[in-house]
């Protein structure tokens, strides 16, 4: 089977089955060789790495990670996709594709299947309307993982990168931060896709860190923290998070915290205390999570 990676070949595989893009599934696939290659030259992938792709689409970066990895499992939940797949996979023995959603899959009984519980790669060019749920269920389900290298919308990958001081800084930015280290490797034009999306699109790779760089007695307290310190983000910390104590939700249930005990926190940490909370690092988080 010939590379898909061209309008041509991808045109041509599309008409033979009568196929027709699904909106609703993000369905832009890639028709840039020089892009495929990039993508699977910065994922440092070794010959016997298992990779997990998320959406192969018609197969197109399937085929590219099957050259190089030992095996690669493909979920795809399109079921007109498969009979395409079964044509543009034949000549690959070290793949499998799986026809689930992806959200609803095991990837942690996929990894121990399939790699032994040892940790994953996952490489894929995402649908975007899913990203944040499938990165985030990735991390916080602890599936076995060494880096997840994607394409998403290129917005979110700057929420990914962005730190304290950037209009980007976010909830996104800081829950990512938390378990990986992001990098941005390349923008993306929406010509190199077929359809072309209306957004501009870039892969960014997340290196997932061996330890988490920081320690928190109580992980859903540090997170519920930092989504009410964002929920309201033009005030200042103290009054974010006086405002917010429904937000503030661990399993002891609603934290109330007041203005002055935030004030007071500050004050320990040496912080202003008309401070923002886009102005915290990951690390100040942490430690006013753990001082309360
Ligand atoms: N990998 C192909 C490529 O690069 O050309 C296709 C990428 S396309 C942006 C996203 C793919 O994800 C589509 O094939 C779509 O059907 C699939 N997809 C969408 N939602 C999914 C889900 N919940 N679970 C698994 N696959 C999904």
């Amino acid at each position: 089977m010939a590379y898909l990676g061209t309008p041509a070949a991808t045109a041509d595989i599309i008409r033979k089955y009568g196929f027709n893009f699904q909106k609703k599934f993000g369905q832009n696939f890639l028709v840039d060789a020089n892009i495929l290659n990039k993508i699977v030259d910065s994922a440092d992938i070794q010959k016997d790495d298992c990779i997990i792709e998320i959406g192969p689409g018609i197969g197109t970066l399937t085929q590219y990670l099957a050259e190089r990895a030992g095996q690669v499992a493909a979920v795809e939940i399109d079921k007109n996709l498969i009979p395409i797949l079964e044509e543009t996979l034949s000549g690959y023995k070290n793949v499998t594709v799986i026809n689930e959603d992806i959200l609803k899959t095991d990837i942690n009984k996929l990894a121990e299947e399939r790699n032994q519980g040892k940790p994953v790669k996952v490489i894929a060019n995402l649908p975007y309307y899913i990203t944040t749920s499938i990165i985030m269920g990735l991390f916080e389900s602890h599936v076995p993982l060494s880096s997840i290298t994607v394409m998403v919308q290129k917005e979110v990958a700057d929420r990914m990168q962005s730190g304290p001081g950037s209009k980007d800084y976010g909830v996104l930015s800081l829950a990512v931060q938390y378990y990986a280290r992001p990098e941005i490797l390349m923008n993306v034009s929406p010509s190199c896709f077929m359809p072309k999306p209306k957004v501009g699109s870039a892969v960014i790779r997340l290196v997932k860190y061996k330890e988490l760089p920081v320690k928190v007695e109580n992980e859903r307290k540090l997170f519920a923290i930092i989504r009410a310190a964002f929920n309201q983000r033009r005030k200042t910390l103290a009054n974010a998070l006086a405002n917010a104590s429904y937000a503030l939700e661990d399993e002891k249930g609603t934290v109330k915290i007041t203005r002055q005990q935030v004030c007071d926190a500050l004050d320990q940490m040496g912080l202003s205390q008309t401070i923002r909370g886009e102005a915290l690092t990951l690390q100040q988080f942490a430690s006013l999570c753990d001082i309360f």
